[in-house]
């Protein structure tokens, strides 16, 4: 077909697997294993759904207001999207357009690389160290623009803020983006660095710590010209992206600071001890401050014990890539998921 010849063609992200089956112990996207905030919940129950007929509000207002007072910047600083990744597109689109190529971890967020390709943006990756870390020396290169998350995915390693610093001061003619998709997990985020530098970038979402990842809302936080330069770019693909239900819960959210807190708390006592029992098992990883472990076992491959687990309706997440094919990304889940999870794991090690 002719036609064809005029394709845009991409070769997509992979999204971790949504199974139809509710008994699974869904441990493969880093999802929250809590509800979200109980007030979350009792507004979605109560919520006037006639007004539905209406469009949403094309700024998202009060989830920019009640986040820009949360984080302590100004409204203007702030742009909202439909999942942090709809953000990140944006920011691609938006920031990476010098030709030059950009520079991200060569072991990171999938998505990078697929935003890249989709936008005609040249990349270059940048080897991650032996122990996992970013090497700052690596983004003292010319390049387009910088990205990567912090902490990292799927290492779960979290870089110091001097590291941060260190790469923001190499690069201060291109837009860096910090992604912080997991920050709150006993991170520092690099939001205090936004004074010092105006081209830094920070992204954050609610789908992991505060248990939102079904309404798709995500946010970042940069120079006031910055967010207006993307909110260009968006009003020129489509005005409404974000619906009016998560506008309005998303407010909710940030509201139940108490709320957040415990969540977030539970889940890093939970992956604390989840480390010591793994270790015992024989397991090694980067020691982790994000929802989420990358093991590998001293002597049993990978994919054997991915499979195992899997048999057992245990979903963690593997991939078949160079460098990382013998590691398992475990969400945190609850205490009782990971208790099912280190048991069955005890037996099946015992047996090997
Ligand atoms: N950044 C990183 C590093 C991620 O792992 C994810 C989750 N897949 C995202 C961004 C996107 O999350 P969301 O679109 O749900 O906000």
């Amino acid at each position: 077909m002719k036609w064809e010849d005029n394709v845009r063609k991409v070769v997509p992200y992979v999204a971790g697997e949504q199974p139809k089956n509710k008994n699974v112990i869904k441990l493969n996207t880093n999802e929250c294993p809590y509800p979200p905030a109980p007030g979350v919940t009792g507004l979605a129950q109560e919520m006037d759904y006639s007004d539905l007929r209406l469009y949403p509000d094309t700024n998202a207002t009060p989830l920019v207001d009640v986040l820009a007072e949360y984080y302590h910047v100004k409204p203007a600083q702030v742009f909202v999207g439909v999942g942090s990744d709809d953000v990140l597109a944006t920011a691609f689109q938006t920031f990476f357009n010098s030709g030059k190529p950009i520079l991200f971890p060569d072991v990171t967020y999938s998505f990078y690389d697929v935003w890249a390709d989709l936008y005609k943006i040249p990349y270059k990756t940048c080897p991650l160290k032996e122990d996992w870390h970013i090497d700052p020396e690596d983004y003292k290169q010319p390049n387009g623009g910088v990205i990567f998350p912090n902490p990292n995915a799927p290492t779960g390693l979290l870089e110091d803020l001097d590291t941060v610093e260190e790469i923001l001061q190499a690069n201060r003619d291109v837009v860096v983006i910090v992604d912080e998709a997991y920050i709150d997990f006993g991170g520092i985020s690099s939001l205090s660095l936004l004074d010092k530098y105006d081209n830094l970038l920070i992204v954050q979402t609610f789908s992991k710590s505060r248990s939102m990842a079904g309404l798709r809302i995500g946010f970042c936080i940069g120079n006031e010209k910055m967010i207006q330069y993307l909110n260009d770019v968006k009003f020129s693909i489509n005005s409404y992206t974000m619906n009016r239900t998560s506008q309005v819960l998303g407010v909710e959210a940030v509201r139940d600071d108490a709320y957040f807190k415990e969540i977030t708390g539970k889940i890093v006592a939970t992956r604390e001890r989840v480390k010591k029992e793994l270790t015992e098992l024989g397991f090694v990883f980067p020691d982790s401050k994000a929802n989420f472990i990358f093991a590998s076992h001293k002597t049993v491959p990978a994919k054997e014990i991915f499979e195992a687990l899997r048999a057992q309706n245990i979903y963690v997440r593997h991939w078949n890539k160079p460098r990382i094919d013998n590691s398992l990304r475990i969400t945190i889940g609850t205490d009782e998921e990971m208790d099912t999870m280190l048991e069955f794991l005890r037996e099946y090690l015992k047996e090997r």
